[in-house]
């Protein structure tokens, strides 16, 4: 199995745990993994599949330096992922993996006024120093200079972004290190 093969392994059991464990939203929202060593080219989820359902062989392969990205013509992706994941593996070496979702709890805690994730058990303090806040919700990311501001506001040290009234984003070196942050 090559390193592409495996990605796409890795990646569809994240969508399957994901949905398992009901972290998702049917079709919407979106988890990416890098394939190449600039993070220029990664695997992302085509448009309309549920996280249940997706298999390795549906994950879409976007070249950021590509004509539409490198998608055919018979793969639809969502514009605001590219734009959103597109931007985060460009500019930030530690997301290798891009797992973003509203999932119902975590989306809640970003919808309150001020919040701030606190250190008040054991589990709690392995996000020690490790999560942004994007205070800011600025819609969807239509443009890719939105995801230069995400990519800004996680910054290359941090791991999880509770985005303000809309979710959450974990990156990993891997998807399994940004899977186990994201169950977490
Ligand atoms: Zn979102």
């Amino acid at each position: 199995m090559n390193a592409e093969q495996s990605a796409r392994r890795d990646l569809t059991v994240a969508f399957r745990w994901a949905a398992k464990l009901e972290m998702h939203e049917a079709t919407a929202n979106h988890f990416s993994v890098a394939v190449s060593q600039d993070s220029q080219n990664f695997l992302i989820n085509p448009a309309g599949r549920h996280f249940s359902l997706v298999r390795a062989s549906d994950l879409v392969l976007v070249d950021l330096n590509a004509n539409n990205f490198g998608i055919a013509e018979s793969q639809l992706v969502d514009p605001t992922a590219i734009n959103l994941h597109g931007q985060l593996h460009k500019l930030l070496p530690h997301a290798k993996c891009i797992l973003h979702t509203h999932m119902p709890y975590t989306t809640a805690l970003a919808c309150l006024r001020d919040f701030e994730f606190l250190m008040l058990d054991q589990n709690a303090c392995r996000f020690y120093e490790r999560i942004a806040y994007d205070r800011d919700y600025s819609g969807m990311a239509l443009e890719a200079s939105e995801g230069q501001r995400v990519a800004k506001v996680l910054g290359d040290s941090k791991s999880v972004l509770f985005l303000a009234n809309h979710g959450v984003i974990v990156v990993g070196n891997s998807v399994a290190e940004a899977f186990d942050e994201f169950g977490s």
